[in-house]
Formats: structure tokens, sequence, C-alpha cells
């Protein structure tokens, strides 16, 4: 027989009160749902025997990007409160209605990581990410937010940071990931509220959604770990922090087929892929290639489309580039930035 503790629902996190040296789950509130009852968060809080900071981790704000819901589950097990300096708390699932949907979007089809830090008085979606903030994000120090690709593409494993901020470099460095593609401040977004709150967040994308993708769960559990051992939450040596295999782009980007029928697209995951080489071919029905897609610049394979039919207009591969460009009016596929997968 497996022992469940009762889960408590509360009203607020009150970090302060919940006793040291130990594992607490609990719902927070958020908004109302048509019940007229307040959708409740999941947290696991595991707080520390010593002093140090709190490290937020949240995952599954789309609700269909569930990777991270398996990285919080193994790191509840690596870790012994006893021994921990610090407090981790912990989001399985930040966009609840969205997980029961198994959908990215919130119950009104807007995307939530569009709307931070949202409105009390504002649109469903909106008092949501309100609540969501003020109650839980607030708190934190620090904040990790696991994120996948959206529906019918594949990630590598890659870091968005704002690299000109000391603490958002530090912390994306230490995931030593596969790829960092530099990114600012983006409005909306619940990195881009709290960096500008003073807490230092990055985005971390695992690979596909939908899907418990062990391998690329393990590598984001030993950069999570390696993060707490910088912040010395946990006792060890810290891991390199850049590595030769980490690529740095300055940019990224999504490339549009612009006709419609079947896509393949060539390269894989990671691939370095060259100027004007062909990244994909549009077949009609019949089996003939209607349009060849070529690599406006050289770069590397961050995201793609693994959906065969595609309409005319659709993503076919998101490339991170190094351009050394500071004006992204500059840079192809800009207008569509807002609707890049974090
Ligand atoms: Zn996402």
């Amino acid at each position: 027989m497996i022992d469940v503790v009762i889960v408590k629902t509360k009203e607020d996190l009150n970090i302060d009160s919940l006793e040291l040296g130990d594992v607490h789950r609990m719902h927070i509130q958020v908004s109302d749902n048509s019940l007229g009852v307040p959708w409740r968060v999941p947290l696991v809080i595991i707080r520390g025997a010593k002093p140090g900071p709190i490290v937020g981790i949240t995952a599954a704000l789309h609700g269909n990007e569930l990777n991270g819901i398996s990285t919080i589950f193994k790191l509840i097990n690596e870790i012994d409160p006893q021994e921990l300096a610090g407090t981790l708390v912990l989001v399985p699932i930040s966009n609840v209605p969205g997980y029961l949907m198994n959908q990215r979007y919130f119950l009104d089809g807007v995307d939530l990581n569009r709307v931070m830090p949202g409105k009390e008085k504002g649109a469903t979606s909106s008092i949501y990410a309100h609540f969501f903030i003020n109650k839980i994000i607030r708190k934190f120090n620090y904040l990790l937010d696991l994120h996948t690709a959206s529906h019918g593409k594949v990630n590598s494993l890659y870091i968005r940071a704002d690299l000109d901020n000391e603490d958002c470099r530090t912390l994306a460095y230490l995931q030593n990931p596969q790829i960092i593609v530099k990114k600012y401040d983006e409005n909306g977004t619940l990195r881009g509220w709290a960096n500008d709150h003073g807490i230092p967040a990055i985005t971390i994308e695992i690979g596909n959604p939908n899907a418990f993708q062990h391998s690329l769960i393990d590598e984001t559990l030993e950069g999570i770990l390696n993060t707490m051992r910088y912040l010395k939450m946990i006792p060890g040596t810290i891991k390199d922090m850049v590595t030769d295999d980490t690529t740095v782009c300055d940019h990224s980007y999504w490339m549009y087929s612009n006709r419609g029928g079947i896509v393949d697209v060539l390269p894989d995951l990671a691939d370095e892929v060259s100027k004007n080489e062909i990244i994909a071919k549009v077949y009609d029905v019949f089996g003939q290639v209607k349009e060849e897609i070529k690599a406006k610049h050289s770069g590397i394979v961050i995201g793609k489309n693994v959906r065969p039919n595609c309409d005319a207009g659709t993503r076919i591969l998101h490339l991170g580039v190094n351009l050394m460009e500071p004006n992204p009016e500059n840079i192809p596929g800009h207008s569509d930035y807002e609707s890049d997968s974090e």
C-alpha cells in the first residue's frame, strides 16, 4: 500500500509559515471557474533545513508541454530537505485548464505566456495570470520556466535567456545546453515579467510536446542540479559552465513554406546548415517537388516541423543564427516573433 499525503488547499503561498527541513504539498487557489470555485494550482515546496535562496521552477504553462512535469518529479526524489539550503517551489502544472484540455492555450484560447502579469479585472486568462504571478511567482528569487516545442514541432534542448543580464547569462550557461538563444525580455512572457521584477529567469525548452522524453528530462535535471550547486543549495562541484558543445545564437527565426503540400524537412535537430542549403522540399500529391526551401543564413536547427501535411505558410524550421545584427527589422520572420514557442 502506497501512502499518499492528503493535500491541503490554501488561499496564498506563505513560505515562511512552512516548517523547515520538510516537503510540503498543497494547492494554491487562483481565479474562479464556471462552477464558481477556484482553479487550484498544485505546488511542491521543499523547504531546506538551512538558509538559502528561493528557486521557483514552473512547468506546463502551456498545458500540453509535459517534459517539465517529469523533470520536477525526478527533482523531488533527488533532494533531501534536511541537506538543502534554501527553498524549491515546484509548480508541475501551471496552466491547469490547458493541461486538462491537453492544449497549449488557456480556457479562452489565449496564450498565458503572452498576457503576464495579467489583470485583476481583465479577461479570463488575464485574471488567472494575475493571481498566478502575485500568489506564486512573486515569492521567487530565481525562476526556471520549463517548456517544449508546440504541436507538430520538435525541439532540441535549448535555452532562451537575456544574455546581457549577468544573472540570466549565468543561469543559461549552468544548464550546459546544446543551444542558447539570446532573447530579451519579451512582453507578456513569464520570463520577461520576472526579469523586470528582479527575479532572474530563463526559459528551458525541453524537446517535444505531449510526451515524456527521459534523456532530455535527465539532461534538464542535471542542469537544475548544477544551478543549485552554483547557488550553494546543495553541495558538489559545478560542471563546466560553457562547453564546446554549446552553440550561442544571437537571434532565431522560423522559416515558412510558401506553398502547401507534403513537406519533408531534411536536417536533424541541432544540425548545422549553411546559407542557401536546401532545408525542406514541398511535394504535390503526385510526388513532384513544388518548392525547395533554402536557408537564408548559416545556422543551427533549433526546432522543426514533423507534420508532413502542410498548408501554405506553415512553419518549417526554427533556425538559430549569429548575425551580429541588433535590429530585428532585418531578421526574416520577425513579424511572427511574438508567436514563437516559448
Ligand atoms: Zn511553451
